[in-house]
């Protein structure tokens, strides 16, 4: 008999998760308005709400946090952590910071002013209101396909070089103070962006003068993904991949949360110093001292750590092999789900799942409330809320997808969670036709709504 894949590490340690009932849910997720970022972690079964900071640390991990050095100035922390960025990633210059969005906060100041554009592969919701929050514009340049969440497409994160050219040509070259390529294209699915396309987005951007950043949280993945999927990369390393493809960038932001499973971090990496010099100001007025920027030296230390474990074929492929057994369970029942299944999340196409509901009325949104009174997963609406309204008319943006985000945490769950997930589901799938109606909005923030929005059935 052929041996099956196992996952690649065994548990030391366990944390307790509680079940709920019904009528609990029902009363919970009222009594929060609707909005499941405000339930308590308790209320929730399985929490498939981010793989952002929800990993679980190696024990290795927690014996780098006992050598922490916490001095204010030249920790050995910091000079671990550059050493391991520079080995993982080839950038010689790099700023600690204290998340994703901290890193992209202190680059844009350095880079961005008013009305400039940006263009990418659709912008995180973080990037994107950190550019429209400096009154300039994020210009999505994804290839079509990506938005057709059936087409088997192996890298469906892919920048269209015919609309990223037509953007350098139409404007000067002053207002475009980067392109940002984000891998794996969390907006899009958690869909990788080939070798082949960062190497022509780095030629194509260079050729105008406009420099290239990754938006790199889920880089190993990425690079995973290449190995896979692109050809005369099989035989290739990731860490090689990853080099390869970090040296066709400028710089990086990073959100260490994700695929350097620490539960807080961030960084910038940069290839040039004369950035590196200047963004070192902001992030000393944001985050902290160049040597430790928003982290402590326990963290810098698990962080180098993780850069190593992220980069692991045999992790990474237990954990990738995690999302596609999820993702299915529910292609198999029939649930619309994007495919090829992405890096770090199932995404379920809210609009075929519910396709009566209209659009007006938050369709994923109506369907993680769904899932979680069935079963207390907790999801994450990716559609209309999220995207947030037109800063300049006002109006609600519809974007093509309704997507209910079902993330993974790295380490965190077992396969037996993966099924009980996928029964869920299946069960609200079975009596689709009984939900009527979806909510509206009775409260709003002005940006990044969707963390405190508040909702009603209508
Ligand atoms: C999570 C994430 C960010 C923001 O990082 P935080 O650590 O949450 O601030 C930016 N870009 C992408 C692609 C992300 O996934």
């Amino acid at each position: 008999m052929k041996l099956p894949n196992a996952e690649s590490y065994r548990i030391k340690m366990v944390e307790p998760i509680h079940r709920s009932n019904r009528p609990e849910r029902e009363e919970w997720i009222k009594d929060v308005n609707f909005n499941l970022f405000n339930l308590k972690s308790n209320q929730v079964y399985v929490d498939l709400l981010t793989d952002s900071g929800t990993g679980a640390m190696s024990d290795k991990q927690w014996s780098e946090m006992m050598l922490g050095d916490e001095s204010y100035a030249g920790a050995s922390s910091y000079y671990k952590l550059k050493n391991a960025i520079k080995d993982i990633t080839g950038f010689d210059y790099f700023l600690p910071t204290h998340q994703g969005r901290a890193a992209e906060n202190v680059l844009f100041s350095t880079l961005i002013k008013e009305g400039d554009i940006v263009p990418g592969n659709s912008h995180f919701d973080t990037t994107k209101a950190h550019i429209e929050f400096r009154k300039s514009h994020a210009v999505d340049c994804t290839i079509d396909e990506a938005f057709d969440t059936v087409l088997d497409h192996p890298f469906k994160g892919n920048i269209d070089l015919n609309k990223l050219e037509k953007v350098l040509m139409d404007n000067p070259k002053e207002k475009i103070p980067l392109i940002i390529v984000t891998v794996t294209c969390n907006s899009s699915g958690g869909q990788p962006v080939s070798m082949k396309n960062m190497r022509d987005v780095s030629a194509l951007a260079h050729k105008y003068d406009v420099p290239v950043y990754y938006d790199s949280a889920r880089f190993a993945e990425n690079a995973y993904f290449i190995k896979l999927r692109e050809e005369n990369y099989l035989d290739v390393s990731v860490r090689n991949i990853v080099k390869e493809m970090f040296s066709y960038a400028d710089g990086m932001t990073m959100s260490s949360k994700k695929d350097a499973i620490v539960n807080m971090g961030g960084f910038i990496g940069f290839k040039h110093k004369d950035i590196f010099d200047k963004a070192s100001v902001y992030n000393i007025l944001f985050e902290g001292y160049l040597t430790y920027g928003g982290m402590s030296g326990r963290d810098m230390n698990a962080l180098a750590q993780g850069l190593y474990e992220g980069t692991e074929f045999d992790y990474l492929k237990t954990r990738i092999d995690q999302v596609a057994l999820l993702g299915q369970m529910l292609k198999d029942h029939g649930i619309p789900v994007q495919y090829p299944f992405g890096g770090h999340a199932i995404f379920v196409d809210a609009k075929r799942f519910l396709p009566h509901i209209p659009k007006e009325e938050y369709i994923a949104q109506t369907l993680a409330v769904e899932l979680f009174i069935e079963g207390g997963v907790r999801g994450v609406e990716i559609g209309s809320i999220m995207a947030d309204r037109d800063p300049e008319t006002g109006l609600n943006r519809y974007p093509d997808l309704e997507l209910m985000r079902l993330a993974i945490p790295r380490r965190t769950y077992t396969n037996d969670h993966m099924k009980y997930v996928a029964a869920a589901l299946i069960n609200v799938y079975e009596r689709r036709d009984q939900i009527k109606k979806g909510f509206r909005i009775t409260k709003e923030a002005p940006i990044l709504r969707h963390f405190t929005v508040e909702l009603e059935r209508v």
